[in-house]
């Protein structure tokens, strides 16, 4: 009897990675039927996030966790060089599980993070297929595609730069927006991260979690410089499925958006690492007091000095009444509710009583907001969220911004009118017509003739047939 076709997936750390390349597992699995095991690097003891994301895959889907890596030398280090160096340090690992599996099964491929295209070399060794699953937009792909030469072509800094920059098909840029690894190019970051924009090229594929009818420019853009990139396939939405015990803390929110009106909350989270200082939380807790909108807030300590300070961490737990202002919770106990660090998001997105979610901008939070239809109020913190916010605002018109002050602060008033522009003022309801829009579009890309359907049926032919 002939083998059953093996697909070994090896994502970042970092649930915005985890939970979308588990999602495009599970399509291989179920409708293209693959048997796949991901392989998991680790620093320590996955945190609950994490397992809970691995539990109670469906049949099929093999996960195993890669043996933990030590980052003990750069522990004071930015959350996203200890992504990278936990990958490179993962590599050894990887090679020996891959072999293994080669050895073992009939191993079609192996589909990376972007962060992991040092394995792109160990699959070539080994004659298997390597693809990238890009968790983000085509947007931010098609700077990633582009680095290695403008590295070579601008000799300045990015942010200095005296014009947004132009990728094809793209909307403007700033030098200043653009993603947080390229922002200091003498840093350690940039290096690490130039080096692994340069093997992408290396890749047999790009799967991309977008889909047409969102970025239709940006990808046709790509796709017409297939003779250096690789072929392009735009996949997505890609969203969190079903249900998981790390959701069973925030249930609670749940049921109390139950009771109440329809398209009347608004949804405040910063994804699963986004902290912000002291003095934005304080402003940020006023302001949604001040909107007088009803809000559900996920809450964690503020964090002076990084944006994304939880990224890596596990998910703690911590009372808010510690960290919120004094009196916040019980002057807003009608009004709001405030939960920590963790929130069961898509189940809280696809809630009637949600009407719109101030959010960080990370990719999957976007993509479950436009599954849900849910318009947006945009509040980028980290990596490519400052492109994603312009992409939403500028591009699609299904978000507004808020404006900063001198100090770089987004005061009580201007969130409490952006608050009250989106959930009852004219501008809330154009951004929300849009976002209908968007959403009946992302359902059509699912479809069974739906375009990102058709993208990943034509890859898993392609792999199912696969003979190298
Ligand atoms: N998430 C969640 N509950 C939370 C915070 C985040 O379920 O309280 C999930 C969210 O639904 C999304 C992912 O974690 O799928 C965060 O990914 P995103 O790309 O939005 O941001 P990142 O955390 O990677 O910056």
């Amino acid at each position: 009897m002939e083998q059953e076709s093996h697909i070994a997936i090896l994502p970042s750390p970092g649930m915005g990675h985890l939970i979308p390349i588990v999602e495009l597992a599970k399509r291989l699995a179920l409708h293209h039927n693959f048997r796949v095991t991901c392989l998991i690097p680790t620093t320590g003891t996955p945190s609950n996030a994490i397992k809970g994301v691995l539990e109670g895959l469906p049949a099929g889907i093999d996960h195993v966790f890669l043996p933990p890596v030590s980052l003990e030398d750069v522990s004071g280090a930015l959350p996203g060089i200890q992504v990278s160096l936990t990958m490179t340090r993962s590599m050894p690992s990887v090679r020996h599980m891959l072999k293994s599996l080669a050895e073992t099964t009939r191993l079609v491929a192996v589909i990376l993070d972007h962060s992991a295209s040092d394995a792109l070399n160990i699959a070539k060794e080994l004659n298997v297929s390597s693809y990238i699953f890009f968790p983000s937009n085509a947007l931010a792909l098609s700077l990633l595609l582009h680095l290695p030469e403008l590295d070579k072509t601008i000799p300045c800094e990015y942010r200095d730069l005296p014009e947004p920059l132009k990728l094809s098909g793209c909307i403007p840029i700033h030098g200043r927006d653009l993603m947080d690894p390229i922002q200091d190019r003498k840093g350690e970051w940039y290096r690490l991260f130039l080096r692994l924009t340069e093997q992408l090229r290396l890749a047999e594929g790009i799967m991309v979690n977008t889909f047409m009818d969102l970025q239709e420019r940006a990808i046709k853009a790509l796709a017409d410089e297939e003779a250096r990139n690789p072929p392009l396939y735009p996949i997505g939405p890609m969203i969190k499925t079903g249900q998981s015990t790390d959701q069973v803390e925030g249930w609670e929110c749940l049921r109390w958006l139950d009771n109440l009106q329809s398209g009347s909350v608004l949804f405040v989270s910063f994804g699963s690492g986004g902290t912000l200082s002291s003095d934005q939380l304080e402003e940020l807790a006023s302001g949604l007091e001040l909107s007088g909108q009803k809000f559900l807030w996920v809450a964690r300590r503020p964090n002076n000095d990084l944006a994304n300070a939880a990224y890596l961490s596990n998910q703690s737990h911590e009372d808010p009444p510690a960290f919120l202002p004094q009196g916040f919770i019980e002057r807003t106990k009608v009004q709001g509710l405030v939960v920590s660090s963790w929130a069961p998001q898509v189940q809280v997105l696809s809630h009637s009583s949600t009407g719109g979610f101030l959010t960080h901008c990370g990719w999957n939070s976007i993509l479950e907001s436009i599954v849900n239809g849910v318009p947006l109020i945009a509040w980028p913190l980290y990596s490519e969220q400052r492109m994603n916010a312009i992409l939403l605002v500028e591009d699609l018109k299904v978000a507004l911004r808020p404006k900063t002050n001198e100090k770089s602060i987004v005061n009580r008033e201007e969130i409490a009118k952006v608050i009250r522009g989106l959930m009852v003022g004219e501008e809330g309801k154009r951004v929300h017509n849009h976002m209908k829009e968007l959403k009946i579009a992302a359902k059509k890309a699912l479809r069974e003739d739906g375009s990102s359907t058709r993208a990943l049926s034509v890859l898993a032919s392609k792999l199912a047939f696969n003979t190298k």
